[in-house]
């Protein structure tokens, strides 16, 4: 047990120095790229999606005291919800936790940070820009869920990331509706159309 404790520190360790390692490139705002996540499983695919949570809090609750949109602030609650579960993983694994002590808009993924920054910015031209934002988060928070899900054999991860799943298709879906209000529909970027169509078909 303390081996596999060991072992997976050692991992996350020699990941982190390889992911930290890659240049920056250049990126549209819309099309955030995930290669990281491609890498990442175990107990790397843990602290990037952490962090993803955080990211979609941090951002919403950005876009709250711009926009003073209850959505955000309510959306934001719910993924201080999956910021939580994913602590007590990684605190019952023993794990440093990047999310329990950063600040908001501070993040250890230099990718995730860029990300929050480039996805504000996006958010503040227009209201409807910041629900676009939005629909963009829970779309590359669903592809990579799904992603962490076929990357572990741990069952109280797969079962935590499974709950994360219905709450980020439900954020999908709240974020689509409030588009749909200025008549503006929502593209998939990270998963398939037919899955974004499956999600918004369901309740
Ligand atoms: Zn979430
Ligand atoms: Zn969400």
């Amino acid at each position: 047990m303390r081996k596999t404790l060991i072992l997976s520190v050692i991992f996350v360790v020699a990941m982190g120095a390889t992911l930290f390692a890659q240049p920056i490139s250049e990126q549209q705002v819309q099309l955030p790229q995930t290669e990281e996540m491609a890498e990442a499983t175990g107990a790397e695919g843990l602290l990037y999606m952490a962090e993803e949570e955080k990211l979609a809090r941090d951002v919403y609750l950005a876009l709250y005291e711009m926009w003073g949109n209850r959505v955000f602030l309510n959306i934001a609650k719910a993924e201080q919800q999956h910021m939580d579960a994913l602590s007590a993983v990684l605190n019952d694994k023993e794990m440093d936790n990047p999310i329990e002590t950063s600040e908001i808009g501070v993040f250890h993924n230099t990718e995730i940070a860029k990300l929050y920054d480039s996805l504000v910015a996006q958010g503040s031209t227009s209201i409807e820009e910041a629900f676009l934002v939005g629909a963009i988060i829970e779309d590359l928070d669903i592809y990579d869920l799904q992603r962490s899900i076929e990357g572990t054999d741990d069952e109280v991860e797969i079962w935590v990331y499974n709950n994360l799943l219905r709450g980020s298709e439900n954020h999908m879906r709240a974020f689509v509706r409030q588009l749909d209000r200025y008549g503006l529909d929502y593209t998939a970027r990270y998963i398939s159309d037919t899955e974004l169509s499956t999600i918004l078909s369901r309740r």
